[in-house]
């Protein structure tokens, strides 16, 4: 499983539609400061289910969109798709390529689609859960992330490892049964 593409709309400093085209390797993306390289990774986490605005370095959540410049109005919403491929089906459905996709509007609402398809978000998470793709997993390294995991509570700690060991959804799935 890979990271194909990734397509940005309105998101930050994102005014127009761009679409990021990945390979099976290492890419960097490289830039002056501010030019919105942090962004593309917020893009990510966004994509995948992030609830949290303080994560994305905003304060609310309809700070991902894009706010305007000087010479260009702000837009009215935010959109990002992601697409991976899945010909090993390391993510546990039968498409053998998968794009998420989450939408924002001012008005506050907004959808998650599956290969097309509107979504919730659970099923977005259920898809990512012990893959260290999702939003809690370990894929994503953010600055200061290091350092948390050394110093957090062993509980938060510990999150990461059954992540890593892949028993998450067998949690989830107790707790859900033992709430019933
Ligand atoms: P550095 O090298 O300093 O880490 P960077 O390339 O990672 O920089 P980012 O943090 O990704 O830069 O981008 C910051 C830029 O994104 C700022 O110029 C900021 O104004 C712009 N930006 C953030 N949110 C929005 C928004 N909602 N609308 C328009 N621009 C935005
Ligand atoms: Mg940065």
């Amino acid at each position: 499983m890979y990271l194909k593409s990734l397509e940005i709309q309105g998101f930050k400093s994102f005014a127009n539609k761009i679409d990021f085209k990945f390979h099976n390797g290492i890419t960097g993306i490289v830039g002056p400061n501010g030019s919105g390289k942090s962004n593309v990774g917020d893009a990510v986490r966004w994509v995948l289910g992030e609830q949290s605005a303080r994560q994305l370095r905003g304060s609310n959540m309809q700070d991902v969109i894009f706010s305007g410049t000087e010479n260009r109005k702000p837009l009215g919403f935010a959109s990002v798709s992601i697409t991976l491929d899945n010909a090993d089906h390391k993510l546990p459905v039968d498409y053998e390529e998968v794009t998420v996709s989450r939408r924002v509007y001012r008005s506050g609402e907004s959808e998650y689609r599956l290969n097309g398809t509107s979504c919730r978000l659970k099923d977005i998470q259920e898809i990512f859960y012990d893959t260290g793709i999702g939003k809690e997993g370990y894929s994503i390294i953010g600055q200061g992330q290091i350092e948390k995991i050394l110093s957090g509570r062993p509980e938060d700690r510990r999150e990461l490892f059954d992540e890593a060991a892949g028993i998450v959804k067998f949690k989830r799935r107790k707790a859900a049964a033992v709430k019933k």
